[in-house]
């Protein structure tokens, strides 16, 4: 039999997000090109030969990126936007400059990589004319090779995922645009084999989502072609993210090996293997340990798995579900949580481990007993009934009477109108005031522990003090807190609820430089103490206007955290939902009537699948509904969503039942405004009538459009006045200036009603 341990792609951002700190520093011009470059090189050298001496045979190149693989792909076959093709071609320079937008030009846009929170760049396909600027993928090849003497595996996009992910063409150009890529990708892959790569890992994940017959068709005819030019050549056709749809057909695509994913598939790929069996010819590329999740796995079972998989065919390649971008580097540096906790843990060096010893335990080159040793903190995590609790899982048993319907909208809207006496056009923000350096060091400090707990509360309580008073000044109708002390709006809850865990380390990249740490969901949720209780009520004691209380939401906090691998999501976001639930209602109980619960990551958790979403969006409203169904008539939820395209979900949005929801708006040009031509939205919603991503100050005239544009569709008695989103990223002056021109515009909308 052979068997090949393998990687799918390895993290960039370093132990330390060393990465990004480079990348920063370049930008900011505190080092040279020289350096940057030297730098960058050294990290890639470290990775690589990190994972060699874990055991990687088949060692990934090329996954490595200054900024995005997807952006990598196009430069590299010439798919610049129009605006920057004047810059030398694959450049640092224009790279960035796709990447991030120039004073006179803006960025390329910014997408969700199918179902994580990794986000790429989108190629534009427009007035392009593809031609190959460089073969990257050769240089990388050659430096693993020359330095190292690693014969490394190229990754590459593959075409047909790289078009379906590019915007600037219609479907029927599809055909027109494969032609002219095609050579180009044969004439990479030649060059690298001719430099001595033995295989190269096309990735098509697009398999893994809706694929209709065509572009099956399309499949067949691209990797015939490059069958022909490439007869001898390794390539490595990689899906993941789920099962595929064409099973048949794809494995029987004339490629050296097919990789599936075994652990997001539901069944579903083993289940289609046992069912046709798997062509002699191929190399089957398993990913059986988990690459999106942060757990150990349990590798008697991954055993068994791969002992069946190993019935149907004699070659395999033993790797990760996917590329590991998307979990955290290492685990070594997590000294403040429990040794027990730490111990299920296996983050992307971890994992590497695992590939590791199952190959050469079916090798026999260790005995099974091993396999046994090494799950056995994970198992015993599992069995662990400390991260139980029983009254939690007695609450979901009959968690059904608590997603009850509140009162009919229009009815609490009456006690509601009469309770909180608003103007019409009330104006709100979302939340959040600049988290200015100030802000931050003060946090770092009592972190560090140079600030008590009382200065630092004092500190907050000063700030939430000054953002008061502004907000008199400015004339708002609806006040916030500011949310001073949050640092994200995920930590911050994970860090309180029972069943989370907050690593130092656990970092993955979000997109380009920035990165997130998600908390871990741990074991079962539930509300320990008040969260926002305390800034809250200090808040509202400061002013006679209403105060909105902020929390995130239970799918927010679901989406944006690492998952339990021994609970199902639906459960997990319900144990959230009452968790919150309970919050509300300490809130409510101590005054605070207005509650804002944001749910910006609903959109973006919808599955690949067609046929998953349904049930995602119905758990989804069930779990808000529990979580803010228990309040008053008078008392009004208001809820946030931004990042969206808000078309396919507005049914879902409706069904949230929220007296007050804000949405981003104004950097979707007014698209949203055909969702509401088409459907009959009726409870209160604030499009936002700027855009807080951008420093610019928007004139009146600006937001004056934006809200006109939005009353035409939507009645006046049922909208609001906020801005796109949180204004943590933005400086006091910038905040203050452009709320001062928003209060004065609706002011002025207002009077002439
Ligand atoms: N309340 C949060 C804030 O204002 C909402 C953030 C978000 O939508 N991502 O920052
Ligand atoms: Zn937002």
């Amino acid at each position: 039999m052979n068997i090949i341990q393998s990687n799918v792609g390895y993290p960039r951002i370093g132990k330390n997000r060393e990465w990004k700190r480079l990348l920063e520093k370049y930008w900011s011009k505190k080092i040279t090109r020289v350096t940057f470059e030297l730098e960058m090189k050294k990290l890639r050298i470290e990775y690589l030969k990190t994972q060699k001496a874990l055991g990687v045979e088949l060692i990934p190149i090329g996954d490595f990126s200054y900024y995005d693989h997807v952006l990598d792909t196009a430069v590299m076959f010439g798919l610049i936007p129009k605006r920057f093709q004047s810059m030398e071609a694959a450049s640092l320079e224009q790279y960035f400059a796709i990447a991030r937008g120039t004073d006179q030009h803006v960025a390329s846009e910014m997408t969700k990589w199918f179902n994580t929170n990794y986000h790429y760049l989108v190629p534009e396909l427009k007035e392009v004319t593809p031609t190959l600027t460089h073969n990257r993928l050769l240089t990388l090849f050659n430096e693993a090779k020359y330095e190292l003497n690693i014969v490394g595996k190229p990754v590459i996009v593959g075409p047909i995922t790289l078009l379906s992910l590019s915007k600037g063409y219609q479907t029927e150009d599809f055909k027109e645009i494969i032609p002219q890529l095609i050579p180009l990708y044969i004439k990479v892959f030649k060059e690298l084999e001719q430099a001595g790569a033995e295989w190269i890992q096309v990735d098509e994940p697009i398999l893994a989502q809706n694929v209709n017959q065509e572009m099956i068709e399309l499949f067949k005819e691209v990797y015939a072609n490059f069958n022909d030019a490439l007869p001898e050549l390794n390539l490595l056709l990689q899906t993941y993210f789920g099962s595929i749809d064409h099973y048949k057909e794809i494995t029987q695509l004339p490629v050296a090996g097919i990789g599936l994913d075994f652990v997001h598939d539901n069944g579903e790929n083993l289940k289609q293997l046992r069912t046709f069996g798997f062509p002699q010819d191929k190399f089957l590329a398993c990913g059986v340990i988990d690459g999106r999740s942060i757990w150990k796995s349990n590798l008697l079972d991954k055993y068994e798995h791969v002992k069946e998989l190993s019935s149907h065919t004699q070659n395999l390649i033993i790797q990760p579900s996917c590329s590991l971008l998307h979990v955290p580097v290492t685990t070594a540096g997590e000294k403040n949580l429990d040794q027990e906790f730490v111990d299920a843990l296996a983050f992307a060096n971890e994992k590497l481990e695992e590939v590791a010893l199952l190959g050469n335990v079916i090798r026999n080159r260790e005995k099974q007993e091993e396999l046994k040793k090494y799950s056995y903190s994970i198992i015993e995590f599992h069995k662990n009934t400390n991260r139980m609790n029983v009254e939690v899982q007695r609450q979901l048993a009959n968690v059904d009477v608590l997603a009850t319907s509140r009162t009919p909208f229009e009815e609490r809207k009456r006690s509601q109108k009469e309770k909180w006496q608003l103007p019409t056009l009330p104006t709100t923000t979302i939340g959040s005031f600049p988290q200015t350096k100030e802000v931050r060091t003060n946090r770092l400090s009592y972190k560090k522990g140079s600030l008590s707990a009382e200065e630092y509360e004092r500190f907050i309580e000063d700030e939430i003090k000054k953002w008061v008073t502004i907000q008199e000044e400015i004339g708002l109708d609806v006040f916030v807190h500011g949310e001073f002390e949050r640092t994200d709006m995920v930590e911050f809850f994970g860090q309180r609820l029972n069943g989370m865990e907050v690593t130092i380390n656990g970092w993955v990249q979000s997109y380009g430089s920035r990165c997130v740490k998600p908390p871990i969901i741990s074991g079962d949720i539930s509300f320990a103490e008040p969260m926002t209780l305390k800034e809250t009520v200090y808040a509202k004691s400061l002013t006679s206007k209403p105060m909105k209380g902020m929390l995130t939401g239970p799918v927010t906090i679901l989406n944006w955290s690492f998952e339990r691998d021994d609970a199902t999501r639906k459960e997990m976001l319900n144990q959230l939902a009452l968790a919150i639930r309970v919050e509300i209602n300490e809130l409510e109980t101590h005054g605070i009537e207005m509650i804002q619960v944001d749910e910006p990551a609903l959109r973006e958790g919808l599955p690949l699948k067609e046929k998953e979403r349904e049930a995602y969006l119905t758990d989804a409203v069930t779990a808000f509904i529990i979580a803010t169904g228990g309040v008053a008539d008078t008392t009004q939820i208001h809820t946030h969503m931004c990042y969206s395209e808000f078309d396919e979900i507005i049914e879902t949005i409706d069904a949230l039942d929220a007296d007050v929801i804000s949405i981003e708006a104004s950097r979707s040009h007014g698209e949203i405004i055909h969702t509401f031509e088409r459907f009959d939205y009726t409870k209160d919603i604030g499009l936002g009538v700027y855009d807080i991503h951008s420093p610019r100050i928007p004139n009146e005239q600006e937001m004056r459009q934006n809200l006109e544009r939005a009353l035409r569709v939507l009645k006046t008695n049922q909208f609001w006045v906020n801005p796109d989103c949180g204004l943590k990223t933005r400086s006091p002056e910038e905040t203050i200036e452009a709320l001062k021109v928003m209060v004065e515009t609706a002011k002025k909308v207002r009077s002439t009603l």
